[in-house]
């Protein structure tokens, strides 16, 4: 088989981060014999014990429904993936783009988003915020303790820079504590793929997983997302002897594709529209050059309205996280009136494994929580 031209000519290589252009660690280190410092960092994350937690974190499912749904960690590990593959394809730097894959959902609390709107909610009681980005830096900055010359896990600058920027990049002064991470400017490349990677990941496995609780059917999705309904009709004339899971699953492949290539294709023309020719230029440029082709931007945005329609918004998930956000809030208040301050219980709590929390919350044997 003949490789495709992109390999043999990686496109934006000439935007890869530079691994000698590290700012370093916190506390310098001296280099390892064999493995750059960001295979280091990936080894590092993969070591924590914040990663394997990861994988008893509800992603959007809860698992006594299933066995088959994506947890944090199986979501982590689609996204790092998807963003290896992209920034394969593109000639940047992958082993950068893997460590930021493996730590970007590192700072998640239990039970997915519930749990941390129900955090935020509690710390903003006490005039503190919770957001999982931040907690993230916190855990490798402090929380981990596990190596005797630092606290933390000691990664590099860029690594922590990715995980605040994650999301979004901020301005000078919008957040003092984050005055370190260069504010007013984008982060490299690698770092701006793993937010797309993400909304890859997590659209079409939400989509699977929904597929599996049985909340959706194939021509539902057909009716509200067009390149489904075109990927869903030639997968059906293709294989019509398939059951309809066969068909489902490889349209679900076919549409992870699609999205993937839109993303290479997007970030290839916004490059070449920039003029931006080192990393440097990535850094300063106004805006984010990690983007959707308009035609995959069309169906991620489908997608998600979809899935906010027919699946986050539905009975089932919601009377989840209602008694989710209740237990927690009664958990933070009874541990406040222990006298632990509102920081130490917001990181306990966000540090929890769904089953843990679970435990310890029936542990107290607390009256039941009012949702
Ligand atoms: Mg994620």
């Amino acid at each position: 088989m003949l490789a495709h031209p992109m390999l043999a000519h990686p496109l934006l290589a000439h935007l890869r981060f530079p691994v000698e252009a590290s700012r370093g660690r916190r506390y310098p280190e001296p280099n390892h014999p064999y493995r750059s410092v960001f295979q280091r960092d990936r080894d590092r994350v993969i070591h924590s014990r914040a990663f394997r937690r990861l994988e008893n974190k509800t992603q959007v499912f809860a698992p006594e429904l299933s066995d088959h749904f994506r947890n944090r960690l199986t979501h982590t590990l689609e996204v790092s993936q998807v963003a290896r593959t992209v920034a394969g394809v593109l000639g940047l730097n992958e082993d950068f783009t893997e460590a930021l894959a493996l730590v970007h959902d590192i700072g998640h609390p239990p039970f997915a988003h519930a749990g941390e709107d129900a955090l935020n909610t509690e710390m903003q009681r006490y005039g503190g915020t919770f957001n999982h980005n931040t907690h993230a830096l916190r855990i490798v900055e402090t929380l981990e303790q596990r190596y005797p010359r630092f606290p933390g896990l000691n990664l590099t600058f860029e690594l922590r820079e990715g995980m605040v920027k994650h999301s979004r990049d901020f301005a000078p002064g919008e957040f003092p504590e984050l005055a370190e991470y260069l504010p007013g400017f984008r982060p490299p490349l690698e770092a701006q793929l793993i937010d797309l990677a993400d909304e890859i990941a997590y659209n079409t496995a939400d989509l699977d997983d929904a597929y599996e609780a049985g909340l959706v059917q194939p021509a539902q999705i057909a009716a509200s997302v067009p390149a489904w309904a075109e990927i869903l009709d030639t997968v059906e004339t293709q294989y019509p002897g398939a059951s309809e899971r066969e068909q489902f699953q490889e349209s679900v492949r076919q549409l992870i594709d699609d999205l993937v290539s839109g993303l290479i294709e997007g970030t290839i023309a916004a490059a070449r529209a920039s003029g931006a020719n080192d990393f440097e230029a990535v850094r300063s440029h106004p805006v984010r050059l990690a983007c959707f082709s308009s035609e995959a931007l069309g169906t991620s945005r489908e997608l998600k309205a979809f899935l906010f329609r027919n699946v986050y918004s539905t009975a089932a998930l919601d009377e989840d996280r209602r008694n989710s956000i209740a237990r927690l809030k009664q958990l933070f208040e009874t541990l406040v009136a222990r006298g632990d301050t509102p920081r130490t219980v917001c990181d306990f709590i966000a540090g929890m494994t769904d089953r843990y929390f679970l435990r310890y919350y029936e542990s107290l044997s607390l009256p039941p929580a009012q949702s």
